[in-house]
Order: C-alpha cells, then structure tokens, then sequence
C-alpha cells in the first residue's frame, strides 16, 4: 500500500493534529470580506488609488494588498526589483508599458527588472487586485531616474498613519505585521 493511500484509509483522519505548534510559528491572519467590507481600512496612497492591508511581512521583505484603482486613476510608474503576484478580483487595467490587458480572474506576475505605469480604462468604474509585491516598488521618471520608493516599512508606515488619523489608532497596523 502506498503512503498516500495509507493515510486515506485511516480511522484518524479527520482528527485533529494534537502536538504543540513549534514556538516561533507566528500567528495566523484571517479577514474576512476583504475586498468588500469596512471602507475605513482602505488607505488612499493617490488620488483614486487605495491599498487595503492584508500582510505585511517585515522579516521576509514583502507585502500583500487588495490594490484599488478607480477610474482614471494611475498608479505611478516603477520598477521592480522582486517578484510580483498579481491576481484580479474585479475590473480591468494595464500596463502602458505592455500591450495585454489584465481582466477580472486574470493571474499577473511581473518579473524583477519590470518597470510600468497602470492605467484603469475610462469605461472601468472599478478595479480590485490582490498583490504580493516583494521587496520594493521604485518610482521613476520615464528614463529610469529614481523619485522615490516604497517597501514593506514605508508602507506600514503610510498605514499607521491612516489607521491613527481615521481614529482607530497607530497600533491598529500591528495585526497585518508577521
Ligand atoms: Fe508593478
């Protein structure tokens, strides 16, 4: 009998594992109606532009967001350094960089070197994104020239000071961070 068909066969399958978790496993995150729920989580970084923290990883280097760009909103040009993951939960954008089209149910990943500017379609109300972007995000003029950056701290940062001004409090930030 294989391995796997051993473990199916088994009168403990659906009992739970018993053994302590080792002790530096950090907590789990779950939240639920993401995409839909409380506005106030939602952290305008541009005009029309908003993140919604779900994981911010400061020892690995990298964050999780639902990106939201509303018609004519434009998410500044940037490089990458890292990986990105991409996954699109509502609406349509793209790239003026690149000539395809990422629509809703549409997997993206961006490879380290990508630079480009995203742009929602004027016939687009909406759009949702899940992104894991490693790393950085540095923002440039058309040449490459650096004009800023963003990386997992500063995006804490940016989200401390939304959840202190709207009243839920800096320390609000601190369950997105493992
Ligand atoms: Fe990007």
């Amino acid at each position: 009998m294989s391995g796997l068909a051993a473990v199916h066969g088994r009168a403990d399958e659906r009992v739970a594992y018993r053994l302590p978790f080792p002790p530096n496993v950090q907590g789990e995150i779950v939240i639920p109606k993401a995409a839909s729920g409380d506005e106030r989580l939602w952290i305008e970084q541009a005009p029309s532009v908003w993140i919604r923290p779900l994981l911010f990883n400061v020892s690995a280097g990298y964050w999780m967001v639902l990106l939201r760009v509303r018609k004519a909103g434009v998410l500044t040009r940037h490089r990458h350094p890292g990986p990105v993951h991409g996954f699109v939960l509502k609406g349509r954008w793209h790239y003026l960089e690149h000539d395809w089209v990422a629509e809703e149910g549409s997997y993206v990943y961006e490879p380290p070197g990508e630079t480009h500017t995203l742009i929602v379609p004027d016939d687009v109300p909406e759009m949702i994104t899940y992104f894991q972007v490693n790393g950085a995000m540095i923002f440039v003029d058309p040449d490459g020239r650096q004009i800023g950056y963003d990386d997992v701290h500063t995006k804490i940062e940016l989200a401390r000071r939304h959840f202190a001004a709207i009243g839920l409090g800096a320390d609000y930030v601190k369950q997105f961070i493992r």
